[in-house]
C-alpha cells in the first residue's frame, strides 16, 4: 500500500463517521504541480480522542497539537486535527493550540502554496489563501504579515529559501524583505532544525540559486559568522558545478571551498553533524588539490584511491576546475584517470608483506620508529617496489642497518 492510499483510506473512514478530511498541506501543493509528494497528510474537524477511537493503530506524538500517526500496513499517516496555534514562545514553538475550522488552520500554516486542502471525494482544491495563483506565478509567499509570521517560528525563513531552493519559485518581495530583516534571529532555532533544512538546500540541484539567497538574505552570516564575500562567490560557482545527485556532506564541502579546513569545520559543529559526517567533509577539504599533482608517487596514489570518499573528492575537484576555467582545466584531472586506467583491475589495499611481529622478529625495536619501518615499507610494496616476503626482509634488514648507523 501507498502512503496516497492509506491517507485515502483514513480520509473515507473519517467522512462515513460524519467528520471532515482533507488532504492538506504540502501533499496538495505537489499534486497540483504534477509531481509525487513526499507524504500525505490528513486535516480533520475530528479530535485526537475521535481519530484513536477510529484506528486501531495510532501514535499520540503530539496528540496535545491535535496531531495523531495512524499506522495503516506499513504507511504512516499524519492525521492532524484543524486548529489555531498562539502564544508562540522562543520563536519556535505554539504555546497553546485551539481546536478550529478548516479556513483557520489554513491561516496558520507558512506559506500560500503549502495552505491549501483537497477534498479527495468531490476532487475539489479547497484553497483560503490564493495558494493556487501563487503556485501558477511560482510564488512563495507567507500566509498574513511575513514580519510576524517569522517571529512566531524563524525556522520559516529557511524554509522559504528552501522550497524556493526545491520548487525553483521566488520569493515574493515583501516575505524575502522580512526574511533579510530578520536573518539574525535564526540563531534562536536549534542545530538540527537548521541543519535540515540546509541539507534540502544543499542536496539539491539548483543549490547553487539556494546558496546566493542563503548569502543574500544574511542567513549564513547569523549561522556561519565570518564566511567573506570571497568564500561566497567561490562556494557559489563551485555549487554550481557540481553533479545532480550528490549527499550533504560533499554539497556541505563545495559550499566551504573557499576557507581553511579547520576553520570549515568549526563552522559545521553548529549543524550537529554525525562524527562519519564531519570526517567526510574533512577529508574532502583537507585533500583539495592533491588529485591534480601529476608528480604524486604510485604508493599516494593507491592509498588515496582506497579512500571510501575519493569518489567524492574527485567530484568535488572536478567542480573546483570547472569553476576556475571551464573544461579547458580538466587536464590534471584526465591525467590521473589516464593513470588509475593504466593501473588496470589490481588490489589497491594489499596484505602487507611483513607484519609487526615479523619486523620485530628481524630486530626492530617497539616503538616510534617501528611504525615508521612499517609504513615505509608498506610504501615501497605499493609502488610495486617488492613483491615477495622475502624480498621485504631483505629491505627492512638494510634499513635497519642504515638507521643503526645513523643513531651512532
Ligand atoms: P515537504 O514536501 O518538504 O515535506 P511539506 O510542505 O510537506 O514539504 P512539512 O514540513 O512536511 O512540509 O509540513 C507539512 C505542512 O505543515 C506544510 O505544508 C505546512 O502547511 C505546515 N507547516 C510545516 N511546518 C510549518 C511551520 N514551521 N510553520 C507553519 N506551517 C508549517
Ligand atoms: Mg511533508
Amino acid at each position: 500500500m501507498t502512503n496516497k492510499q492509506a491517507a485515502i483510506k483514513i480520509l473515507k473512514r473519517l467522512k462515513r463517521n460524519g467528520f471532515e478530511a482533507l488532504l492538506a498541506g504540502g501533499c496538495v501543493r505537489d499534486m497540483l504541480l504534477g509531481k509525487r509528494a513526499k507524504d500525505y497528510d490528513v486535516a480533520t474537524d475530528a479530535q485526537p480522542k475521535d481519530v484513536t477511537g477510529l484506528f486501531r493503530r495510532t501514535l499520540k506524538v503530539g496528540a496535545k497539537f491535535g496531531v495523531i500517526i495512524v499506522l495503516i500496513e506499513d504507511q504512516q499517516v499524519e492525521v492532524a486535527t484543524f486548529r489555531t496555534e498562539t502564544d508562540y514562545v522562543d520563536g519556535r514553538h505554539p504555546a497553546a493550540v485551539q481546536f478550529a475550522n478548516a479556513a483557520e488552520d489554513a491561516e496558520r500554516r507558512d506559506f500560500t502554496i503549502n495552505g491549501m486542502f483537497y477534498d479527495h471525494l468531490k476532487k475539489e482544491v479547497i484553497d483560503y489563501v490564493d495558494g493556487q495563483a501563487d503556485l501558477r506565478a511560482k510564488i512563495v509567499r507567507t500566509i498574513g504579515r511575513p514580519a510576524a509570521r517569522f517571529s512566531e517560528d524563524y525556522l520559516r525563513m529557511l524554509r522559504a529559501v528552501r522550497f524556493s531552493t526545491q520548487l525553483d519559485f521566488t520569493i515574493e518581495p515583501l516575505t524575502w524583505s522580512a526574511i533579510c530583516s530578520n536573518a539574525a534571529n535564526i540563531a534562536r532555532i536549534s542545530g538540527e532544525r537548521i541543519s535540515m533544512e540546509l541539507e534540502g538546500i544543499l542536496v539539491n540541484p539548483n543549490r547553487s540559486a539556494g546558496a546566493s539567497m542563503l548569502f543574500d538574505s544574511g542567513l549564513v552570516e547569523t549561522v556561519f559568522p565570518r564566511l567573506s564575500r570571497q568564500h561566497r562567490e567561490k562556494a557559489i560557482d563551485v555549487l554550481a558545478q557540481l553533479r545532480k545527485q550528490v549527499d550533504f556532506a560533499l554539497a556541505l564541502a563545495c559550499f566551504f571551498v573557499g576557507c581553511p579546513t579547520d576553520f570549515a569545520i568549526e563552522k559545521c559543529q553548529v549543524l550537529k553533524l554525525s562524527k562519519t559526517q564531519t570526517k567526510h567533509i574533512k577529508f574532502l577539504l583537507a585533500n583539495r588539490g592533491k588529485l591534480l599533482d601529476d608528480g604524486m608517487s604510485l604508493a599516494d596514489l593507491k592509498k588515496i584511491l582506497a579512500e571510501p570518499y575519493f569518489g567524492d573528492l574527485y567530484e568535488l575537484q572536478r567542480a573546483i576546475q570547472m569553476a576556475e576555467g571551464g573544461p579547458d582545466n580538466t587536464a590534471a584531472l584526465e591525467n590521473l584517470n589516464n593513470r588509475i586506467k593504466e593501473l588496470g583491475d589490481i588490489d589497491l589495499r594489499p596484505k602487507p608483506l611483513l607484519n609487526g611481529h615479523d619486523l620485530i622478529r628481524l630486530g626492530a625495536v617497539p616503538g616510534p620508529a617501528l611504525g615508521q619501518l612499517s609504513e615505509e615499507l608498506y610504501v615501497a610494496q605499493l609502488e610495486g617496489k617488492l613483491q615477495r616476503p622475502e624480498q621485504a626482509e631483505q629491505w627492512v634488514q638494510k634499513w635497519l642497518k642504515r638507521h643503526r648507523e645513523i643513531e651512532k
